[in-house]
C-alpha cells in the first residue's frame, strides 16, 4: 500500500479505491503503474515508470499515466528540459493552478514544492487564464551543499 511522502488528504485510501473515486477503473496494469507513481514527490517522466517497472510494456505505461492525467490525479508539466513531465495533483480545489515546481539546473530533477502558494497575477482586461505554471529554475538543497 501506498502512503504519500508527503501529507497528504488523499493517503487513507488503497489504489483501488483511490482509482475508482477518479472514476478510473482500476485494471491490475493500472495499480501497478499507480503503486509505483504515488510516492514520488518529484516530477518524473515516462522513462523513469519504464525504468521502475521494468516487466510492463512501455505503451501500457504511457496509456496509464494519459488517463491518470485525465481524471486529474496527474499534471503534465513542462519544467523546460525539453521532456513531459508528470507530477501527481495535490490540489485541494482548483486544479488549473498548479503547485510550484522547483528544477534544478544541476542535477535536472524536478521538485514539487507544494507548500508553497503560487503568487496570482493580475491580468490586463480581456485575458482570461486557464492554467497556471510555477516553475523556479535554481540549485537544489542537494546539489548546493
Ligand atoms: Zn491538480
Ligand atoms: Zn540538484
Ligand atoms: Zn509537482
Amino acid at each position: 500500500m501506498c502512503t504519500f511522502a508527503i501529507e497528504n488528504h488523499k493517503t487513507m485510501n488503497t489504489p483501488e479505491e483511490y482509482l475508482t473515486q477518479h472514476g478510473v477503473k482500476p485494471t491490475s496494469v493500472r495499480i501497478l503503474v499507480w503503486k509505483e507513481i504515488c510516492h514520488r514527490n518529484k516530477a518524473f517522466t515516462l522513462s523513469d515508470v519504464e525504468n521502475a517497472l521494468t516487466d510492463m510494456d512501455r505503451s501500457s505505461i504511457f496509456r496509464s499515466l494519459r488517463l491518470f492525467t485525465e481524471h486529474h490525479l496527474l499534471h503534465e508539466i513542462d519544467d523546460g528540459t525539453g521532456m513531459q513531465k508528470y507530477c501527481l495533483c495535490r490540489c485541494e480545489d482548483n486544479h488549473h493552478v498548479n503547485h510550484v515546481h522547483f528544477t534544478c539546473t544541476e542535477c535536472g530533477q524536478t521538485y514539487c514544492l507544494t507548500d508553497y502558494a503560487i503568487p496570482i497575477v493580475e491580468l490586463p482586461e480581456g485575458f482570461i487564464s486557464k492554467n497556471i505554471e510555477y516553475v523556479i529554475k535554481g540549485i537544489c538543497h542537494k546539489c548546493s551543499k
